[in-house]
């Protein structure tokens, strides 16, 4: 393995798709762009704004030119964020602020853009939402481009990758991608980034492991070395030694016959030992994650959080845009269902082509439904453009942050109306699509009775329920302490809920962060629950469990969790008295 006399590193970041990963650092470079700051006269502004433009125009052609070659290589998804660059790229505010500092501060392009970028991304950093933050990334990855072609530096060179590489970047933009040969890149590790980042996303669809958030490690290797990343720990180990080494490869090893073992799983049916069926389904944020979904056995999409679409950009999504996302999707995915939950803005997912600019108490504003019926265009668009989809296999529609009927009443009343336009058109749609509703607050969770008599199924989204049951910010980190999800009142709606929905024949499941652990799971069994949705990647660990538990042992367990009465040390014993039975399962399952 060509050993170097360097000492072993390692750094800590965030895991954003488990595995290991070893291989030779190849270090992706950004270029340093350094400029001198130049004060210009009146004279020279349009001269300056001149020369802004051609930047722009030639990082176009860059961008397009990226997008051919990554179409060309089959990859759709990449090209769909270098979609979002050239989007970012022509808007038109964005570049009026640019061209407004040149003429008003009298300062060159290159400062004019320096400005206008610190400005924005002073803005976004003070967000709570990681994926807002990376979408001020994108900006700052499309203004660096822009400032490369002012300066005139040439292309980044398309990389030679070795068989075997881990690339280590300090971010990795969209267009970096096309320049390698990703069919031989092992990992991914960079300074910066979150689960949502592009790093995350292209990662998670290429199945490979990844790390980010490491901070400096870019800075602090030279490229050659060798390199491990452990995406499940969230750790990078730069020149091992080799007893690290040893270890890893056989960590490796153990991943891999885990993620075989775990994928066994896949394709059986979702029924415990004495055939209680319940459905695993999966909760994605973009439709190129159908396929993992299927590949990790899904039963059907039980959360698409469409607001992603809205994310990110300046405009609205139009409705051919919606479309195209809901009928590969749903395509994708048939015969299984694909439950599409209508936009759920507002809150932490703030848009900036709908809402409203600032609330007091976002988490308690105009959010999710409330928001939608507000803006009733936008809304209409995108059910329209839901119900199309319906013609190409099972679409179910869900409606988030429902608190009272009438919410329920008038979204049902538009879709009705969707549909008189559509028949009129001769637009064929699913007559019977079915609609849902979200039980995330306890208002709703406490008239389960009324909404279950008039919507076609129910889902609890636990992540909000929780948060505004026990009233603690699901994003403050000074109370994540107090976020239990079986704490009795957690457990006594969860059980109303159930059981009223089964009084009126409706379906319930949970698609909150919670039904992606094989404890949590066994509790909902107990409970009576119809559908679990998570993260694919959790679908085979929980699968494999329900398939070896019984309805009685979940009833049980349900029982002793609520005789615990929210005590974390009895709830440890629990977990404890179940890895005997499940001892594969609940070892390395976290609470
Ligand atoms: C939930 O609140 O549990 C949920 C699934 O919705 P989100 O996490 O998107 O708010
Ligand atoms: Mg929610």
């Amino acid at each position: 393995m060509g050993r170097r006399n360097n000492r072993e590193e390692v750094f800590r970041g965030t895991g954003v798709f488990p595995g290991v990963a070893i291989g030779k650092a190849l270090l992706l470079e950004t270029p340093g762009l350094s400029f001198t700051p130049r004060r210009i006269s009146h004279v020279l502004t349009e001269a300056e704004i001149s020369r802004l433009r051609e930047a722009l125009k030639e990082t176009r052609e860059e961008l397009l030119d990226i997008r051919e070659r990554l179409l060309s290589r089959g990859l759709r998804k990449e090209a769909s964020f270098v979609d979002v660059h050239l989007q970012i790229l022509e808007d038109r505010m964005l570049m009026e602020e640019v061209e407004e500092a040149i003429r008003e501060e009298l300062v060159n392009a290159e400062w004019a853009l320096e400005m206008t970028m610190k400005r924005l991304l002073g803005a976004f950093e003070t967000m709570d939402e990681d994926y807002i933050r990376e979408r001020g990334q994108d900006i700052r990855q499309v203004l660096q481009r822009v400032l490369r072609h002012l300066l005139g530096y040439p292309p980044p060179t398309l990389q030679e990758v070795g068989e075997g590489v881990v690339v280590v970047a300090h971010d990795l933009a969209p267009g970096d991608v096309a320049q390698l040969d990703v069919a031989e890149v092992k990992g991914f590790a960079t300074d910066v980034g979150s689960t949502t980042s592009h790093t995350a996303i292209v990662a998670k669809s290429l199945g490979i492991p990844a790390v980010v958030a490491l901070r400096e490690l870019s800075s602090r290797i030279k490229g050659g070395e060798t390199v491990i990343i452990d995406g499940q720990q969230g750790t990078v180990i730069v020149n091992p030694s080799e007893g690290t080494l040893r270890e890893y490869e056989l960590r490796r090893q153990h991943y891999r016959f885990l993620v075989r073992e775990l994928l066994k799983y896949a394709p059986l049916p979702s029924e415990t030992l004495d055939g209680y069926p319940l459905a695993l389904r999966a909760n994605i944020e973009f439709v190129h994650e159908a396929p993992v979904a299927k590949q990790y056995g899904a039963e059907g999409i039980g959360l698409y959080r469409t607001e992603y679409l809205f994310l990110g950009r300046v405009d609205l999504p139009s409705e051919e845009e919606h479309f195209h996302s809901y009928r590969q999707l749903v395509t994708e995915i048939s015969p299984h269902p694909t439950t599409i939950r209508t936009f759920d803005l507002g809150g932490e997912k703030q848009a900036r082509s709908i809402g409203t600019s600032k609330e007091r108490n976002p988490a308690l504003g105009l959010k999710g439904i409330r928001l939608a019926l507000k803006e009733k265009e936008a809304f209409r668009t995108q059910l329209r453009a839901i119900l199309r989809a319906s013609h190409y296999g099972k679409v179910r529609i869900l409606l988030p942050m429902v608190c009272c009927l009438q919410e329920l009443r008038e979204a049902k009343e538009l879709i009705e109306r969707v549909k008189e336009d559509l028949s009129r058109d001769s637009i064929p749609f699913d007559p019977h699509v079915e609609v849902g509703v979200m039980i995330e607050v306890p208002s709703s969770a406490l008239i389960t009775d009324l909404l279950a008599q008039e919507a076609d199924f129910l889902s609890i989204g636990t992540n909000d329920l929780i948060q505004y049951t026990l009233a603690i910010d699901r994003q403050n980190e000074n109370v994540a302490y107090l976020y239990q999800p079986l704490h009795p009142a957690i457990l006594r709606l969860m059980e109303v809920i159930v059981q009223r929905a089964h009084e009126a024949g409706k379906e319930v499941g949970v698609c909150g962060e919670v039904a992606s652990d094989p404890f949590y799971s066994l509790v909902f069994l107990g409970m009576g629950m119809d559908e679990l949705s998570m993260a694919p990647s959790a679908i085979p660990r929980v699968k494999r469990v329900l398939r070896k538990a019984t309805q009685e042992l979940g009833r049980s367990l349900l029982k002793e969790v609520l005789r615990a009465q929210g005590d974390c040390r009895r709830e440890a014993a629990l977990r404890q008295e179940l890895a005997k039975l499940f001892p594969e399962d609940f070892v390395t399952c976290q609470a």
